[in-house]
């Protein structure tokens, strides 16, 4: 009787593992509907490397095409404070407002949220060895920067953005 009980006992070890598998199967499905939005956003704007070489200039294609990082307090935004829109460098996407800039100290232009329907995507970013949301234009893929938990209220966000990723648009009004 016994082992009998053991047996059982191992039966249910068996079973949470079995629903443990069945929970981690369940959320990998989960999260890939995520990440195939991406591809879901409508107007992709998908060129070749030679074709956004040929749109940008070499700073803007190191940052926005090859994940590159402007050098702090250099990039044309950092320190500007016009009213109006900033749009994706590479696609023109509509992405932040100036309303929802701030001075963060950082030395790159720093926003609490984005644009309402912005294309925006945020992906982990384990480069350099750090563990880091990076933000993408989700129309065009272009690297825009990173987010971080550390802005002032109402959002507590703070979007990182490089210069060089973004495109002012005056207001016009
Ligand atoms: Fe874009």
């Amino acid at each position: 009787r016994a082992s009998g009980n053991l047996w059982t006992m191992s039966g249910v070890c068996r079973k949470a593992f079995m629903t443990g598998l069945l929970l981690l199967f369940a959320g990998a499905f989960l999260l890939v509907p995520a990440r195939d939005s991406l591809a879901a956003v409508p107007d992709r704007v998908e060129k070749s490397e030679e074709e956004w070489k040929a749109l940008l200039t070499p700073e803007q294609f190191h940052v926005a095409r090859q994940k590159g990082t402007e050098p702090p307090f250099t990039g044309k935004y950092w320190d500007f404070h016009e009213e109006g829109t900033y749009a994706c460098v590479c696609c023109g996407a509509e992405l932040f407002s100036s309303r929802d800039k701030f001075d963060s100290g950082s030395g790159w232009p720093s926003f609490t949220a984005v644009l309402e329907h912005a294309p925006i995507a945020e992906k982990r970013d384990f480069s350099y060895g750090m563990v880091r949301t990076e933000v993408l234009c989700a129309r065009c893929d272009a690297h825009l920067g990173h987010l971080f938990s550390d802005g002032p209220p109402p959002t507590g966000m703070r979007y990182c953005i490089n210069s060089a990723s973004l495109l002012f648009l005056p207001e016009t009004r």
